[in-house]
C-alpha cells in the first residue's frame, strides 16, 4: 500500500519528469473526500474523456456533469501534451471495479480480465482524463501520448511502482471502452521511461510516514474524555486511516484529535496483538504502545519513532 502524494508532491514528481502542467483553479483542495476515502493508493487509471476541444475537457472534468459530480480526474492530458490539473483527493473517475485487478496491481503482475465491478476505483488510483473523442477514429499526438507515459512514469517513479500499475479503466470496470489505444504496449513505453526490463521487476519502495510514538501517547492521553486540553498530532490520520483498514474504525478523522472511538479501536487492535485489559493503564487501553503500534505500521506502511 501507499500513502497518497502530497499534492505539493504530486506536481513536484510531473514537473520533474519534464511535463508541461497547469495548475487548475483550487486544484489541491477540489475533490470528494468527504464522500468517502482516498488511499492507500496503488495505481495510475488511464480514460479518454470524449470530448472535443481542451478547455471544454478541462471545464467538463471539474465540473462534471448531471449524475457525476466533480472532479472527474486528478489531471486531464490534453492533445497539446499539457497536463492540467483538476483535483486532488478523491475524485470520480474510477468508479467501481474488480477486486481481481487490484490485486495483480498491488502485486504488480499482468492483469486478469475485468468481469466484475465491486471495489471502490476512486480511493485506490490516480485518474487522468485524455483529450480524445474516443471513437478509435481521432488520432492520438505524440505529444500526447508521450505526456501519458511522463505521467504515469512520474507517479510510479513517486511510489516505487513499476508499469504494472498503470491500467486503462477498460481493464478495470466491464463495460468501459477507454482509452481507445493499447494498454500493453503504453505499458512497455512506460516500464522502457522508468529503465525497467518490464513490469515483473519493478522494486517497490513507497515513501513511508513516520509516526512519533511520545506525541501519539500525548495526543491519546488527552482525548475529551480525558482530562487536559486536547493535543492534535497529525500522525493520528496516519494511524487513524490503518486502524479503518483494519475494519475497526469506521472513518478517519482529519483533525488530530485522538477521540474515544479511536482509543476503542486501538484497544481492538492491542487485542490482535495479544494484549488483554481494557481498563485505564492496561495493556489494551486503546493507549499505542511500541509493540502493537509498530506491528500496525509495518502491516499498514508507516514507520514509528520516538
Ligand atoms: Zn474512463
Amino acid at each position: 500500500m501507499s500513502d497518497p502524494l502530497s499534492a505539493d508532491r504530486f506536481l513536484a514528481a510531473l514537473r520533474d519528469e519534464g511535463l508541461d502542467v497547469v495548475e487548475g483553479p483550487s486544484w489541491r483542495t477540489w475533490n470528494r473526500n468527504a464522500k468517502g476515502p482516498w488511499g492507500p493508493v496503488n495505481g495510475v487509471v488511464i480514460h479518454h474523456s470524449v470530448t472535443r476541444g481542451t478547455d471544454q475537457t478541462v471545464q467538463m472534468c471539474h465540473d462534471g456533469y448531471e449524475g457525476l459530480p466533480g472532479p472527474l480526474c486528478h489531471g486531464v492530458i490534453a492533445k497539446s501534451g499539457v497536463v492540467y490539473l483538476i483535483g486532488y483527493g478523491r475524485t470520480n473517475h474510477a468508479g467501481l471495479g474488480d477486486p481481481a485487478v487490484l490485486d495483480a496491481v498491488i502485486a504488480q503482475r499482468s492483469l486478469p480480465v475485468d468481469t466484475v465491478a465491486t471495489v471502490d476505483g476512486n480511493r485506490h488510483f490516480y485518474g487522468f482524463e485524455c483529450e480524445n473523442l474516443g471513437d478509435g477514429r481521432d488520432p492520438w499526438p505524440e505529444a500526447q501520448l508521450d505526456a501519458i507515459v511522463k505521467v504515469s512514469a512520474a507517479l510510479c517513479r513517486a511510489h516505487g511502482w513499476n508499469a504494472a500499475s498503470v491500467i486503462g479503466h477498460k481493464e478495470w470496470q466491464p463495460g468501459k471502452i477507454d482509452p481507445s489505444f493499447a494498454m500493453a504496449p503504453m505499458r512497455d513505453r512506460i516500464a522502457a521511461r522508468l529503465g525497467q526490463g518490464g513490469p515483473r521487476r519493478g522494486t517497490p519502495t513507497p515513501a513511508r510516514p513516520q509516526v512519533s510514538l511520545s506525541k501519539l501517547i500525548e495526543a491519546a492521553r488527552t482525548n475529551p474524555q480525558m482530562a487536559g486540553t486536547p493535543v492534535t498530532y497529525a500522525g493520528v490520520v496516519t494511524v487513524e486511516a490503518a486502524l479503518v483498514d483494519e475494519g475497526l474504525l469506521s472513518k478517519v478523522f482529519q483533525d488530530g484529535h485522538y477521540g474515544t472511538s479511536t482509543v476503542t479501536a486501538m484497544s481492538g487492535w492491542q487485542e490482535r496483538c495479544g494484549y488483554r485489559g481494557r481498563a485505564p493503564g492496561q495493556a489494551a487501553d486503546g493507549i499505542p504502545g511500541r509493540d502493537s503500534l509498530t506491528k500496525l505500521g509495518a502491516k499498514h506502511g508507516f514507520d514509528v519513532v520516538n
